[in-house]
């Protein structure tokens, strides 16, 4: 089984540990991939993809059945999720459950994706569902089928939809920009990060 958790981590946060640890724990049996996209052409650069990868690495490396997946910094263009999930197809088979997990932002947004209507032939997904929260499913996915285990997933390939349960850690890439271009010393970092965020000098000139 493996299951795939995408983003720009940009830079990576203690929400994205969060998030990885809950996969983990959720899919104790499965290669959890953690997957940088190249950074997205409409996005202004803002540190270098070397430096979003080895600060992805330091804070995933010890989290059990993490692995960091260089498969989209590796193509060229834009990193289109499809492509993504076409390519893991070929590597592991028509049989092996694959699961997309996505947090709340990213289900809301999947419509304006590259070929979303090809996801539920292609993968199961895992909406990262924060305590409380309500998540509108995109009428495109209706043909997905609900499932209320994390284990329903590994039966079939793909096609299926399952809401997991996560901690609410209010924080986001944005907002770590923001901290350190004011100059605030606390971030919701791994201490790691910001040591090497400290010692590299990166996101001071964000506007
Ligand atoms: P930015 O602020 O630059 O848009 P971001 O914090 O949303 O960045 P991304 O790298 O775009 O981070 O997100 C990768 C994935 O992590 C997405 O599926 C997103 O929904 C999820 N995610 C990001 N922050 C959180 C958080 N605090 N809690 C739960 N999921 C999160």
């Amino acid at each position: 089984m493996q299951v795939l958790f995408g983003g720009t981590f940009d830079p990576v946060h203690n929400g994205h540990v969060a998030m990885a640890i809950s996969l983990s724990v959720a899919f104790p049996d499965a290669t959890i991939r953690v997957i940088p996209n190249r950074q997205p052409p409409h996005r202004t650069s803002r540190v270098s993809s070397a430096h979003r990868l080895a600060m992805l690495k330091l804070a995933m490396d010890e989290i059990s059945g993490v692995t960091v997946d260089l498969i989209e910094l590796g193509r060229d263009g834009p990193s289109y999720t499809v492509d993504t999930l076409r390519s893991l197809r070929a590597i592991y088979g028509e049989q092996e459950s694959i699961v997309l997990a996505l947090g709340a932002d990213a289900v809301r947004s999947l419509e304006s994706w590259y070929q979303p209507e090809q996801l539920p032939s292609l993968c199961h997904l895992c909406v990262l569902k924060r305590a409380g929260e309500r998540i509108e499913i995109p009428g495109l996915l209706n043909q997905m089928v609900e499932v209320n285990r994390a284990i329903d997933l590994s039966e079939t390939p793909s096609g299926r939809l399952y809401r997991l349960d996560t901690p609410e850690i209010p924080v986001s890439s944005t907002a770590v920009r923001e901290l350190i271009a004011r100059g605030t010393s606390q971030l919701p970092v791994p201490p790691t990060i910001a040591d090497y965020i400290g010692s590299n000098h990166l996101y001071q000139d964000t506007e």
